[in-house]
């Protein structure tokens, strides 16, 4: 049965404390986030991301992407990826206080739910040349001169870059083409162009010069929508292509999806450093040119640079070449976030329950930071387990107080993302869960304090 605890229904069983003492939760917030080397993982557990692979083909006769027999190369990707968040270098750059802060391991995995195969060449196409079509953006032509090989359009329009290397000839009555630019000046008030190729016949104030533009849809959540329907329970990350001559490219905008294109035109090992950037951008970091929280240089040099310890970060979130740490602050941040916005939390995996990872509570403890469980929590006899935050459950979990035993919930909340936990049982002690104890003061007691709630 689903319900939730609150004040309203429990008057009589639960016990309520006024606390009106605030302490100033901000001030350390993220620092509570870190997984500092020899942490609990009770305390810090791991952070597991679940993504949903998206491998989108050209087309069946030309993929221009890997094939379901490369899968081994995704895999390697995340491989690397997950190394390099685990095994995080030492700042090549002092922070801005002058430290070198460094948390060994970022404690942040990324887990491959579902490898997908789409045959889509809008979708495979990240960055392309197209013709504009938008007829506001057509320049009226003045002339089209036959013997000069040259065409006078309305405007100045010689130092507009995409008429540089071609133009294209449109609603004219005997020209209509693409024609290769040879030269490109301003004539008056108008510009003058002459082009490679001979024209048909010469016109006058007939049609109009259109061109091509750069279409990138590196950014674009289009692909998002497309294959998943805007779906939120995953970070989806598509491997595309592009028509347009480029080298490997990435963007991360969004906490739910990411683009990854022409992946194969890369070093393997160099493809997954741009993932892992990508990937901090989906989890919140931006880039360290300008610092997002005080352990940070005050400034990152960026540009295809190697790291060094004078002006150029080796942050994953920074454009260097060496691209292996993460700031401590960086990490905390991705942590408080997943474990705090539920939204989020949907995201990972660490719902899913393992009892491996029971946590036995054997003397009083005071949680006070938001923790994702994956396992039961067992409070064992006469202890007390406090907690400040927000606790996230794994599904199908319970949280067992022993005789005596106390949860005391202060601000804090208890929840699952799915509504599917199975809640508190009352027991004498955990190995046998049916049986009270005998006394009822001897159960143990539940103490809801400033808005403190259990759902489920
Ligand atoms: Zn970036």
């Amino acid at each position: 049965m689903k319900k939730i605890i609150t004040h309203k229904y429990l008057m009589f069983i639960v016990l309520f404390i006024n606390n009106n003492s605030f302490i100033n939760a901000q001030k350390n917030h993220l620092e509570n986030y870190i997984p500092h080397e020899n942490t609990s993982l009770i305390y810090h557990p791991k952070l597991l991301i679940k993504t949903w692979v998206h491998i989108i083909q050209k087309n069946y006769e030309d993929p221009q992407n890997i094939t379901k027999d490369s899968i081994e190369f995704i895999e390697d990707q995340f491989k690397w990826i997950n190394q390099m968040y685990k095994n995080l270098k030492k700042p090549s750059l002092k922070a801005m206080d002058g430290t070198s802060p460094y948390v060994p391991n970022s404690r942040i995995e990324f887990i491959i739910d579902t490898i997908s195969f789409h045959v889509d060449e809008i979708g495979w196409d990240r960055i392309k040349m197209a013709p504009v079509t938008n007829p506001h953006k057509l320049i009226e032509i003045i002339k089209i001169d036959k013997k000069e090989n040259s065409i006078l359009v309305k405007g100045q329009r010689q130092g507009f870059r995409p008429l540089q290397d071609s133009i294209i000839i449109t609603n004219s009555c005997c020209n209509d083409g693409i024609y290769n630019t040879k030269s490109i000046e301003r004539q008056g008030s108008n510009t003058l162009i002459v082009v490679e190729e001979t024209f048909n016949k010469t016109e006058i104030n007939i049609g109009h010069v259109s061109y091509f533009q750069k279409i990138d849809k590196n950014c674009h959540k289009d692909n998002w929508l497309k294959f998943t329907g805007e779906n939120k329970d995953y970070l989806h990350v598509f491997y595309t292509g592009a028509s347009h001559d480029a080298k490997t490219f990435g963007c991360g905008p969004s906490p739910y999806f990411l683009n990854v294109s022409k992946i194969l035109q890369n070093g393997g090992y160099a493809t997954a450093q741009l993932t892992a950037h990508e990937l901090g951008h989906c989890l919140g970091l931006r880039h360290t040119n300008s610092p997002q929280f005080d352990d940070l240089p005050r400034t990152d040099k960026f540009g295809w640079i190697k790291c060094n310890n004078i002006n150029t970060s080796n942050n994953i979130m920074g454009y260097n070449l060496c691209r292996n740490y993460l700031s401590p602050k960086q990490i905390g941040f991705i942590h408080s976030q997943y474990s705090n916005v539920s939204a989020l939390t949907r995201t990972t995996k660490n719902n899913i329950i393992n009892n491996n990872k029971d946590i036995y509570i054997s003397e009083d403890k005071k949680w006070e930071k938001s923790i994702l469980i994956s396992g039961d929590i067992i409070i064992k006899k006469g202890m007390t387990l406090e907690i400040k935050e927000i606790i996230s459950m794994a599904d199908d979990s319970y949280i067992y107080l022993e005789k005596k035993s106390n949860l005391i919930v202060d601000g804090g909340e208890i929840r699952n993302i799915n509504n599917n936990w199975n809640g508190l049982v009352f027991c004498k002690n955990v190995f046998k869960p049916n049986k009270k104890p005998l006394l009822k003061k001897n159960i143990g007691k539940v103490i809801l304090k400033n808005e403190g709630e259990i759902n489920y």
